[in-house]
Order: structure tokens, then C-alpha cells, then sequence
């Protein structure tokens, strides 16, 4: 426990592929949210769990470079394009603990869809000694009237790792570096990457689901066109 409040520095992993407002509003929502003083946007290298990303590492990272330019609390971390390989997020936090410090809070940020799947991670228990976790709800994964993805959408091992961690308070996220669940009340936003690479496929507009940077990025780099 930290006897003062410490400012939390927020980590979002995901594959990007493009980054889109979904994103960009939930990272800017939580940041204000939980009062985080930086959001690390994590490009995965290699998912493990999914099929293999559709734009190359290069492309998906020049995205978000662009897409959070201007926000200055929005910070991109290259390290899991830089580590090569498949990407586990447990690396990530064990080497930003080691630079941050032990007292520094960290919180990772997932969709409510990526984190019923949490069982699945590579040494996914091991996260809760490292972070807290701040799920955001997501069209199709909506929250409980606790606000919480919903006990029976959790796998067991998961709910009874889990059932001691829920807080509905941002504020007490700042007195312990980690282990501690909150969801976040953002604005639902029914944008995925899948349909926005499937719309650039058949040749409709992607304006207004992704930043005019990504759109422009996209367009002149010929991306997810069949
Ligand atoms: P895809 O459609 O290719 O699976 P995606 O849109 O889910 O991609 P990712 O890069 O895989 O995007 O997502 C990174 C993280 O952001 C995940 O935790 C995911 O749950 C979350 N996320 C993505 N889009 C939204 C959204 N519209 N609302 C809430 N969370 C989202």
C-alpha cells in the first residue's frame, strides 16, 4: 500500500490494426477518469492469441504514432515491436515495474471482450501482482448492474481470481501499485478494427471511425485493400 496517493501511468496493449476512435476515446475517458499522469499505447509485435495483423509492424505503429500526436498524455511504447517475437503482456509490465519503481501504480486497459479472455494470457496470473486492470464496456460485452462483465461470462478461474479485486473506486486505485479491477463508465462506441479493415476491403468510407491521420495513412500506403 502507498500512504500517499501515487498518479498512476496507464498502459493500453493491443494490435492497433488501425488504431480508431473506439481507442482513442476510451484511452482519454480513463486517463481522465482515474487521473493517469501518462497512457503508454503498447503495439503488440505478434499477438499470441489471434490471427497474425494485417498491416506490418511499421504501418500499425506509424498509426498510432500519428493518431495520439498532440495529446500529451498519450505516449507511444515501442518496447514489445522492439523485443520481437510473440508478445506477451506479462513481459511488458515486469519491465516497466523494474523502470518505474515498485510503488509506481500501474493500470492496464482492456475492452470487456479482451478481458473474459484474460485466463487465456501467458502467465496471466502473475498480472495481478503487476497491475491493476481497467476494463472498459464494449458494444456486445456490456457490464452487470455491478458494473462488472458479468460473473457467468467469466471463465471460473478467472471469477475466483477476480471476486476479491473488483473496486468501484478510481480513487483508491492510487494507494496500491496493483491488483485491483475497475470498470470504467465510457462512452460506448460500436468501432472494431475487423470492421473497419473489412469496409476499406469493399471500398466504403472509413471517415469518422478513425482519426483523418489514419484515414490519410491508410489510403496512401494501399492498407487492407484485397
Ligand atoms: P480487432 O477488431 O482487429 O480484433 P479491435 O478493434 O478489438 O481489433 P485491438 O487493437 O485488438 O482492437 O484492441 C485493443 C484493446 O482495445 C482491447 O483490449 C480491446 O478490447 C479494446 N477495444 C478496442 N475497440 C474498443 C471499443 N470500441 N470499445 C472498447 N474497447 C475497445
Amino acid at each position: 500500500m502507498n500512504d500517499f496517493p501515487v498518479s498512476p501511468v496507464g498502459v493500453f496493449g493491443g494490435t492497433f490494426d488501425p488504431v480508431h476512435y473506439g481507442h482513442l476515446r476510451i484511452a482519454e475517458e480513463i486517463a481522465e477518469l482515474v487521473g493517469l499522469r501518462e497512457m503508454r499505447f503498447v503495439p503488440a509485435g505478434i499477438p499470441r492469441l489471434r490471427r497474425g495483423p494485417e498491416a506490418s509492424l511499421e504501418h500499425r505503429v506509424e498509426m498510432v504514432r500519428r493518431a495520439i500526436d498532440g495529446n500529451s498524455r498519450f505516449i507511444l511504447d515501442e518496447r514489445e515491436v522492439v523485443r520481437g517475437g510473440v508478445s506477451y503482456s506479462v513481459d511488458t509490465l515486469r519491465e516497466l515495474r523494474q523502470e518505474l519503481g515498485k510503488d509506481i501504480v500501474l493500470c492496464f486497459v482492456t475492452g470487456a471482450d479482451a478481458f473474459i479472455r484474460l485466463a487465456e494470457w501467458h502467465r496471466w496470473r502473475e498480472l495481478f501482482g503487476l497491475c491493476h486492470f481497467i476494463i472498459a464496456a464494449r458494444p456486445g460485452h456490456l457490464l452487470s448492474a455491478e458494473n462488472r462483465p458479468s460473473p457467468a461470462a467469466l471463465p471460473q478461474e478467472l471469477e475466483e481470481e477476480c471476486r476479491e479485486r473488483w473496486t468501484s473506486s478510481a480513487e483508491i486505485l492510487k494507494y496500491a501499485p496493483g491488483g485491483l479491477i475497475f470498470t470504467a463508465q465510457t462512452t460506448l462506441l460500436d468501432i472494431s478494427a475487423t470492421a473497419i479493415r473489412k469496409r476499406v476491403a469493399s471500398g466504403k468510407s472509413i471517415r469518422y471511425l478513425v482519426p483523418e491521420s489514419t484515414r490519410d495513412y491508410i489510403a496512401a500506403n494501399d492498407l487492407y485493400r484485397e
